[in-house]
């Protein structure tokens, strides 16, 4: 009865083209949904402190519309769509994660923006697997933002940048760590990097969206 009331005062609409979905549709219309966004394989990154990464979609078109919807716009609604796509990527992929623990952002852009993309689509996602989120990592320096920057300049913008803000539970080692893209996977192997350091045995990725 209250999801009825509140679909008659918000009627959901796709998350892509924005028009009203039908009783049956749920995030996308279905003509959104026949086409093809989804990732392909797997990426590796070398070098990184984590075990494998997967991404929803690939970052392009729609998608990196929304996702900056997502991120920069107030579009927090959307964070229930992405991770419900991460969700069935996770299904598939099969891991075995007892944790979820978002990539953190510096408090001075959280207070500026109201909320943080990175825990909202971790709290998602926990509802959609029934995995703890768990918001250990802290970020204690401020960065640049990574786009644009070199490799090796990447990396020493994010070394010694995030810290855990405690040991991570020995009932809880294995971690799904999510961000919203992941690109050179940088910031990723920095987080899964402390985290390992902090006690966790093995640390997944999982983001919205990746690059081809
Ligand atoms: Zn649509």
């Amino acid at each position: 009865m209250l999801d009825r009331f509140r679909r008659f005062l918000f009627p959901p609409r796709c998350a892509f083209c924005r028009t009203l979905l039908a009783d049956d549709e749920r995030y996308l219309c279905t003509a959104c949904s026949q086409k093809n966004y989804a990732i392909s394989r797997p990426k590796a990154y070398s070098g990184a402190f984590y075990a494998a990464a997967l991404s929803a979609f690939v970052y392009e078109g729609e998608v990196r519309q929304i996702l900056h919807r997502l991120k920069f716009h107030g579009g927090v609604h959307l964070a229930e769509f992405f991770a419900s796509r991460m969700a069935d990527k996770l299904d598939s992929a099969g891991w075995e994660f007892d944790l979820i623990v978002p990539v953190p952002s510096h408090f001075y852009r959280r207070y500026k923006k109201g909320y943080d993309h990175a825990r909202l689509l971790a709290q998602e996602l926990s509802r959609f697997t029934g995995a703890e989120c768990a918001p250990l990592l802290k970020k204690v320096r401020r960065t640049k933002p990574m786009y644009g920057l070199h490799k090796a300049q990447r990396r020493a913008n994010i070394i010694g940048s995030v810290t855990c803000t405690k040991p991570v539970d020995a009932r809880h080692r294995r971690v799904l760590l999510v961000d919203d893209i992941i690109t050179t996977g940088c910031t990723a192997a920095e987080c899964a990097r402390v985290l390992r350091d902090y006690g966790a045995e093995t640390v997944y990725v999982i983001t919205a969206a990746g690059v081809k």
